[in-house]
């Protein structure tokens, strides 16, 4: 008989960890993907959905069509109970689907109590999930109808710096375009202890690169800023500042999904899945987790809070790494890869409308032996060229090449 394993979530970790999975075990595996998501959405271009740079359709394939290719099963459902004792996962019809090995791949959910105000129903655009970035396009194009200040944000506990920061820079090229620029004042407001930490303790000259970006499009910065609430039309700080805007853009902290979050003694505080370097859980052998899901240390104490950006290549190493070490447990060996998240390459675009920055390091986390920085308009080329491969590599299942 088979081993069955259960993955759930079906994007950058998922996707990578049942298709190798596949291709360490081939038909001595029974892959099951369970997700309530049957399209991929490639979520680092969700920065341009607001300005109508980008259709869901631009962004998103069928997952399930892609999974079928390659011999794994989808149940396009999402999970709502775990029980890692009798290693089951109840998903919302009510179906149970036992497993040998689960893989944990379900991202995030926006963390919307820590600053009321931000998200769909609130007072402040995010753009952190599909929904989130259709109606900030809903609210930019209100906006330029009647445009005024404008502030751009990251709270406390944020790690998803590098999206502010996009959504930062093709806000003010996108307002330059409109000849709003110099009538519309533009702020960035984040949890960050200087600009350009990034979550991941800054990289050489990092500061004054973002600096120099920040003056050249005439941004106001506030760094070490805690966030209360968003109320109609003014951001409130913790230290008593108010900023009013007539439109903002905040991007919360992250937590981990409920379902999992309820399992005992599975995740930490924010609901992630605390797991060793081999991407097993630390109390459930048979549990893995990967990406977002997965607990990370933060290394460092700030004044204020900062989280850690889980990008995507991480994610796709862990959903490898995962796959190598169930397929060596299934042998009857022990998990054979161990990869610090810290100690994953760190690669990276930020984009900036017509330019940007790429972030290159040996590792996600300092201390490091390399790490640059290199600004200029080949950064936006690169992304734009990147999305289209990433995009093209998934949906035809080839997780082995870079
Ligand atoms: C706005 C934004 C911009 C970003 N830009 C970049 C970038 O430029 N470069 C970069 O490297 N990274 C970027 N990232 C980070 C990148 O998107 C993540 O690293 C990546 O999405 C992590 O993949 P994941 O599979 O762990 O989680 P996700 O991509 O969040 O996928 C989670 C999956 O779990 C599923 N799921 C949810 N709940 C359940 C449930 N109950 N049962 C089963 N399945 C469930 C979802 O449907 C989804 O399929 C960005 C992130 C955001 C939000």
């Amino acid at each position: 008989m088979s081993t069955k394993v259960l993955v759930l979530g079906s994007n950058f970790g998922g996707l990578t960890a049942a298709l190798a999975l596949k291709d360490e075990l081939g038909p001595d595996v029974d892959v099951t993907v369970v997700s309530p998501s049957d399209r991929f959405v490639f979520t680092p271009s969700l920065i341009w959905v607001p300005f109508g740079k980008r259709t869901f359709e631009d962004i998103s394939f069928r997952v399930d069509r892609t999974l079928d290719a390659h011999g794994v099963h989808f149940v396009h459902e999402a999970a709502t109970h775990i029980d890692p004792t009798a290693q089951t996962v109840v998903t919302e019809s009510g179906a149970s689907h036992d497993y040998d090995y689960l893989v944990l791949a379900t991202g995030f959910r926006n963390d919307l109590d820590t600053v009321p105000g931000i998200g769909l129903g609130g007072h402040a655009s995010t753009i952190t999930t599909v929904p989130d970035a259709f109606a900030a396009a809903r609210d930019w194009t209100r906006f330029l109808e009647d445009p005024g200040d404008v502030v751009i944000g990251a709270t406390q506990g944020a790690g998803c710096f590098g999206a502010a920061y996009e959504f930062l820079f093709n806000t003010a090229y996108r307002l330059k375009r409109a000849g709003l620029d110099k009538k519309v004042k533009l702020t960035y407001v984040t949890a960050e202890p200087f600009l350009g930490h990034f979550g991941i303790g800054g990289l050489p000259h990092g500061e004054q690169l973002l600096g120099m970006f920040t003056r050249m499009n005439g941004i106001e910065t506030i760094t070490n800023a805690a966030m209360e609430s968003v109320d109609e039309r003014s951001l409130r700080l913790s230290d008593g500042r108010t900023l009013d805007f007539a439109w903002a853009m905040v991007v919360p902290a992250f937590r981990g999904q409920d379902v999992v979050s309820a399992v005992d003694g599975l995740t930490d505080d924010r609901g992630f899945v605390a797991v060793h370097d081999t991407y097993q859980s630390l109390k459930y052998p048979h549990v893995y987790a990967v990406g977002v899901a997965a607990a990370v240390d933060v290394p460092w104490t700030t004044a204020v809070p900062v989280g850690v950006p889980k990008t995507g290549f991480p994610t796709e190493q862990q959903a490898h790494a995962a796959a190598r070490n169930i397929a060596a447990q299934v042998r009857g060996e022990e998990p054979v890869v161990h990869k610090a998240f810290g100690d994953i390459p760190a690669l990276c675009v930020m984009d900036a409308g017509n330019n940007g920055v790429i972030i290159l390091a040996d590792k996600m986390m300092p201390p490091r032996k390399h790490g640059v920085l290199i600004p200029g308009p080949q950064a936006h080329a690169f992304k734009l060229a990147f999305e289209k491969y990433f995009l093209w590599k998934s949906k035809h299942g080839y997780v082995g090449l870079p």
